[in-house]
């Protein structure tokens, strides 16, 4: 495994390595693995002649309150869970590279941006947009994998794709949870003992919604009160819980062939997301 660490020398690797008829597989991430990141990238190895996973903690998609600083960071065990996994490159760029002092452009897929996760995180989207069009640019990949934990950015980054003809192909890989359901995440290791106990309401409450719509329940409205009263008895709080469409984030009143329940809350600061397609098997 190798680590390149400038735009230059990833870009013209890249394009040598497609110009002799290999396959570039890209997975982005913002680093500090877990198994979830793990499942993205032993997925692309099947798929990949060159598997490259970036490891940037992206400015951008940060809002000025938000856990930059802080995101937890560790390059040695993020380089040994990535070549276990069968990466070939890790492209690790500093701030300074992705965005020179002349950086002036972004992109913004509409709509999409605003709900949800965008209600609360003004510009995140904005942030996470740009950077993929730029880690696309800069690294060429043919094939792109995200997962659905963030189920609003794999819409949005399909949506971005489509409108300016990126020649990529993306694809969406399911949630990986620990063993007592919890979705994986990098910000889970900000948890409390007691908020890693009530952060458990969150998995378990779409799993209870998801066997309620099983048993006959079509309504949204009684699917996100099930997650609500177990979020509400676990002492969390709720961002938002809605049951929306899968094609395009609309919400909706009834669940229907592509209807998903997502939600966000906070366990005291952190803020924990999750989601669960809802389909009768
Ligand atoms: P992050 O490092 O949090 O920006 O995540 C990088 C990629 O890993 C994104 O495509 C995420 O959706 C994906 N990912 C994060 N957590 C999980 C999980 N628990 N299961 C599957 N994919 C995940």
């Amino acid at each position: 495994m190798q680590v390149i660490k400038t735009v230059q020398e990833m870009q013209s690797y890249s394009l040598e390595q497609r110009a002799r008829g290999r396959t570039v597989v890209l997975v982005p991430t913002m680093g500090y693995l877990h198994e979830g990141h793990a499942s993205l990238l032993r997925e692309g190895r099947k798929h990949a002649d060159v598997l490259v996973m970036s490891l940037f903690v992206n400015p951008m998609q940060f809002g000025p309150q938000e856990d930059l600083a802080k995101y937890p960071r560790d390059f040695a065990r993020d380089s040994r869970i990535a070549e276990d996994a069968g990466t070939d490159i890790i492209f690790f760029p500093g701030a300074d590279q992705m965005y020179p002092g002349k950086f002036r452009t972004s992109v913004q897929v509409a709509e999409f941006s605003d709900v949800l996760c965008g209600k609360s995180r003004p510009g995140h989207f904005r942030g996470v947009t740009t950077v993929v069009a730029k880690l696309f640019n800069v690294v060429v990949p043919h094939r792109a994998i995200f997962g659905e934990k963030d189920f609003q950015q794999l819409v949005i980054i399909r949506q971005m794709v489509d409108d300016l003809n990126m020649p990529v192909e993306v694809m969406g890989m399911p949630i990986v949870r620990e063993k007592d359901g919890l979705a994986m995440s990098s910000r889970n290791t900000y948890l409390s003992a007691d908020e890693r106990r009530s952060a458990l309401s969150l998995s378990a409450g779409l799993f209870r919604a998801l066997e309620a719509f099983r048993n006959g329940q079509h309504k949204s409205e009684e699917l996100v009160n099930i997650v609500h009263a177990g979020i509400l008895a676990a002492g969390l709080k709720t961002d938002y819980i809605e049951v929306i469409d899968e094609t395009n984030l609309a919400s909706l009143n009834e669940v229907t062939d592509t209807a998903r329940l997502v939600a966000a809350v906070y366990a005291g600061s952190v803020r924990l997301i999750d989601n669960i397609a809802l389909r009768k098997n």
